[in-house]
């Protein structure tokens, strides 16, 4: 790749890898109207800015869409005629109806950019969906509806009063699925948070029967906790894997959610990293798979490969999933500000600390550690899923015991999700 530095990563492939970004994710508003208890941005977490039930200000937004429009226009965009989302987060999204209004028409009909295929997405809790659907179905969103299954299950997404919201997101989900099935069925999926009143299969059970959908199931995240919250952070957290294996019938529930299901989707994290028959395109097809030396430490993602993302307050960040404070770059008032020479340096200085740990690590090529997430990043890091060779072995022996025990795995992961 010719702007790649196979030892640092350089400024100027991170311009190209901005110019190739899948996702632009504004987070418009960080006001919502639910508190769940367990939410990313709640009493459980301090690594995230203030939330004053601010708005991005569409000016803002416009601003980085006008910088990413050149980057896109221009050679290092290699990406022709291939989707770009647009996508609104917050807080609750809809509580902003103007900003996503004012972007949407501003992608539609101003934004001067032929070769990207622009399309819109949000992440929502439902409650005003009855509201919006029109506007929302008319441009093609891709909604991610957050239901943690049932009545019960959903216990902790509650209004500020502390009153369940159920029977309300409920009423508009069906009235999705009722009024507009066409819609519901290519655009519409649900995202559910597991904990302690809920299980895999509970979550599954009701989404499947419901709506005949496969939900996605998400843990509670385990950075950034308050050290006053861990314990009741502990006592609310539960681990997918051991909830799926507790299921009456996990092996049907395993094999429906397929790359939803944590067995699924580790197989097919062994297969993309440690197989001979995968390749990510015509280049490692033709020209063999890059050598071990010149892969990144830890498995971090590059930046922007997942997503380009802004807070509220005009951070420029990787992804949502991190911290406020490693944020790589910003926008203000007048400019973008997003020094790729610095962010090289960050990266860099972040691999340096993590190098030595990743070379004597026998997990390298399969590693999903992100370096953000690694405790003490800026002092002493130690990465506790380092993998002895003895440990690698047991991790490999479970892939292959998992490909013994379900022959069809390895054909549908192939065929399903790595050739499309
Ligand atoms: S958590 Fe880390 S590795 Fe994952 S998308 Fe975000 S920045 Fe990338
Ligand atoms: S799991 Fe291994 S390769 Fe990944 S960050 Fe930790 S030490 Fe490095």
């Amino acid at each position: 790749m010719k702007y790649k530095n196979t030892t640092n990563l350089s400024s100027e492939y991170i311009e190209y890898l901005l110019a190739n970004t899948p996702q632009v994710t504004f987070e418009i508003t960080d006001a919502c109207n639910l508190k769940c208890t367990y939410c990313g941005y709640g009493e459980f977490y301090s690594d995230y800015d203030d939330r004053e039930n601010k708005v991005l200000p569409e000016k803002k937004a416009i601003r980085l869409l006008d910088y990413l429009s050149k980057l896109w226009n221009s050679s290092r965009n290699i990406s022709s005629n291939e989707n770009i989302f647009i996508s609104f987060y917050g807080g609750e999204p809809l509580l902003n109806m103007k900003f996503i209004r004012k972007i949407v028409d501003y992608v539609e009909n101003e934004l001067k950019c032929e070769n990207r295929r622009f399309r819109f997405s949000m992440t929502t809790n439902g409650l005003l969906l009855h509201k919006y659907i029109e506007y929302l179905v008319k441009h093609d969103f891709h909604l991610l509806i957050s239901l943690d299954g049932n009545k019960e299950n959903n216990a902790y997404r509650i209004d500020k009063m502390g009153n369940p919201k159920f029977e309300i997101i409920l009423r508009n989900t069906d009235a999705i699925r009722d009024n507009y099935p066409n819609y519901f069925l290519s655009n519409v999926n649900f995202n559910a948070v597991l904990h302690n009143k809920n299980t895999v299969e509970s979550i599954y059970r009701f989404v499947k029967v419901r709506f005949n959908k496969i939900p996605n199931i998400g843990e509670l995240n385990n950075m950034g906790i308050r050290p006053d919250k861990r314990e009741v952070f502990m006592q609310t957290y539960r681990n997918s894997e051991e909830s799926l294996y507790q299921s009456e019938h996990y092996s049907e529930i395993e094999k429906d959610m397929f790359v939803k299901s944590g067995s699924f989707r580790n197989c097919l994290m062994y297969l993309i990293r440690h197989s001979d028959f995968v390749f990510k395109d015509y280049n490692e097809l033709l020209y063999g798979k890059p050598k071990e030396e010149h892969t990144f430490p830890t498995g971090t993602c590059l930046p922007f490969t997942k997503k380009i993302y802004v807070t509220v307050n005009g951070k420029i960040l990787p992804c949502e999933r991190i911290g406020h404070k490693f944020a790589l770059g910003e926008i203000t008032d007048t400019e973008i500000k997003l020094d790729f020479s610095l962010i090289a340096k960050k990266y860099n200085k972040y691999y340096a600390k993590l190098d030595s740990q990743c070379k004597s690590c026998y997990n390298k090529k399969g590693c999903i550690q992100c370096v953000f997430n690694i405790e003490n990043i800026d002092e002493e890091p130690t990465c506790h899923g380092c993998l002895t060779k003895k440990d690698f072995d047991s991790y490999v022996n479970s892939q292959l015991n998992f490909l013994a025990h379900n022959p069809e795995a390895y054909f549908r992961i192939m065929e399903e999700v790595i050739v499309k």
